[in-house]
């Protein structure tokens, strides 16, 4: 009976979780603010969207239809998918942990990459499971560093792609060849929160993958390009049998009422996101060139968003721009949770917002000493 514990104690691996740190809201500064911190959409929400969240507010003493059937619906339409393999959470991050609880015991080995999406790891240790890290080459992705990490242990291959903060890809050729070395017990997560972006003819989303195995799934999500972030609101596409495992860890309404409401109105919203691409995919280049030529290099991305290296720059710090660049309203995110100490991610955001940040990187640059 003797024993030095006198308080509950969590599992020894949830004490090695750093809590996830979100981009911050507000720069501390007085007038306009710019959050290109969280990736959001700068179009925020289709109208309808909107519309169907307001008139939600009519029935809240109302359950939710726990099994979400006609936003699986909506989804499996515009994808083409079977509505029974789908699922839906409270954010796709909450589809990334139900997925660590159902596969993952202690012991047990997750595979990520080092600048892979933070969930990964939090959701590998509240399982109490293993976190593997490997190397990435030039901010993107190396298969052959994931299968070299597998062991007997390992159960989950979480992919990021595109991954945010790098905003890399892997061509679904690669993705491909990844799914056909790793042995079958393994589940591969295929994390697709920014597929939508991405126009490029080697990308896929990896629904083909999903749809002729059994060891692949796809998550997908409605804070991006449907500008519902505060809705919490994400969906997987997954084989019969992962989707009865997730449906028994599930939450029995994890998904609420106006979530539900407005995903299948942004749905329905085409013209909404197609606007929500042009304007990003417009942005993308130019952010590149012009915030290239002040000296900062700047990752190629098909994201919403684009990493800034101040290393580049002789007396660039990342710390001392994200100050500076607060100061003046100017809301980026710091990345060094994700292994880039030297860098600070933002996100596409509006044209006021972007020629904002444009000249606030250009009066950062001129503090600097010019060689
Ligand atoms: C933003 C993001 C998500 C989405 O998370 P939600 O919980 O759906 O808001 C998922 N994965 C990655 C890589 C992201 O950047």
């Amino acid at each position: 009976m003797s024993s030095a514990v006198t308080k509950p104690e969590p599992r020894p691996s949830v004490l090695q979780i750093a809590a996830y740190v979100p981009g911050r809201a507000s720069s501390g500064s007085t007038g306009k603010q710019h959050k290109l911190s969280s990736n959001e959409n700068p179009l925020g929400p289709s109208p309808a969207a909107r519309e169907a969240f307001a008139a939600a507010a009519q029935t809240l003493e109302r359950y939710p239809d726990g099994s979400a059937t006609e936003l699986r619906e909506a989804i499996a339409s515009a994808y083409g998918l079977k509505a029974d393999r789908i699922i839906c959470g409270n954010g796709s991050d909450e589809i990334l942990a139900m997925v660590a609880n159902a596969y993952l015991r202690p012991g047990d080995e997750a595979i990520f990459t080092e600048h892979a999406f933070l969930v990964y790891r939090i959701v590998t240790l509240a399982a109490g499971a293993t976190p593997v890290v490997v190397k990435e080459k030039n901010l993107t992705v190396d298969v052959d560093a994931i299968l070299a990490a597998v062991t007997d242990k390992t159960r989950v291959v979480f992919l990021a792609n595109p991954n945010n903060p790098t905003g890399s890809y892997t061509p679904i050729d690669e993705v491909r060849r990844l799914r056909e070395a790793l042995p079958a017990r393994i589940l591969l997560v295929i994390d697709a929160a920014y597929a939508e972006y991405v126009r490029r003819n080697d990308y896929e989303a990896g629904i083909e993958l999903v749809a002729t195995r059994n060891d692949t799934i796809m998550t997908r999500t409605f804070s991006k390009i449907h500008g519902l972030a505060a809705l919490r609101l994400g969906w997987a596409y997954a084989p019969a049998d992962v989707i009865d495992t997730l449906h028994r860890v599930r939450g029995p309404f994890n998904v609420n009422a106006a979530a539900l409401a407005a995903g299948v109105a942004a749905l329905g919203d085409r013209a909404h996101m197609e606007r929500s691409v042009e304007h990003n995919n417009r942005w993308l280049p130019i952010l590149r060139e012009r915030i290239g030529a002040l000296g900062f290099t700047v990752a190629p991305s098909v994201g919403n968003f684009v990493l800034i290296d101040f290393s580049s720059v002789p007396g660039g710090d990342a710390g001392e721009a994200d100050t500076f660049l607060s100061a003046r309203g100017v809301i980026l995110r710091r990345v060094s949770a994700y292994g880039l100490p030297t860098m600070l991610r933002m996100s596409v955001g509006d044209d006021e917002g972007n020629e904002a940040t444009i000249a606030a990187l250009a009066a950062y640059r001129d503090t600097l000493p010019h060689e």
